[in-house]
């Protein structure tokens, strides 16, 4: 519940209707209060009265008008599929528990990928050791858990290893798991 509010609020269409209705309360106050509020009425009236009258509008200022509409229902849409469901922010993936930030965006970036212990959850800081000489040398980087002890795993190539996690990761956002 706490995670949709929070949601609500940073969702930038939302918040800015929210501003806009506070606004439009104070506004009503103050106006209430300066005993103007004969004048905002009559203007609101003459308002309507040119929205409710034909108004020559150009064809292409229509499609324009028709376009927002479309991208701001996409977007609300979007917002609101996603607000009942648990982001894609955590994955055991070969042994080793990954979280990670992805920001929703065209495409989908993953940031922060950060390896944790599947059995005591503790932030693991792997051993990474250069090994062999020339076309032999290689990155190897040992996983285990500070906190229980733990031995998660060995990877022989650790740049080829981040790189496939990473894209495994990817693959799954693609996919629509979340
Ligand atoms: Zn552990």
């Amino acid at each position: 519940m706490f995670e949709a509010v929070r949601r609500f609020w940073k969702d930038p269409v939302w918040s800015s209707v929210v501003a806009g209705l506070i606004v439009a309360g104070s506004l009503s106050g103050g106006a209430t209060a300066l005993g103007w509020w004969p004048v905002v009425v009559s203007g609101i009236e003459s308002a309507w009265v040119s929205i409710i009258s034909d108004v020559a509008v150009p064809a292409w200022l229509l499609l324009v008008m028709v376009a927002a509409c479309m991208k701001v229902s996409w977007e609300l849409a979007t917002w609101w599929d996603r607000l009942g469901k648990r982001p894609y922010e955590h994955d055991v993936i070969e042994g080793v528990k990954w979280r990670w930030d992805a920001r929703h965006g065209s495409p989908e970036e993953v940031v922060d990928v950060t390896p944790y212990c599947p059995t005591c959850d503790m932030q693991v800081v792997p051993e990474v050791k250069a090994e062999g000489y020339g076309d032999s040398r290689t990155v190897r980087s040992t996983y285990c858990c500070d906190g229980c002890g733990t031995k998660l795993g060995r990877f022989e190539d650790d740049p080829t290893y981040k790189s496939r996690v990473v894209r495994h990761i990817e693959r799954n956002l693609r996919n629509g798991r979340r």
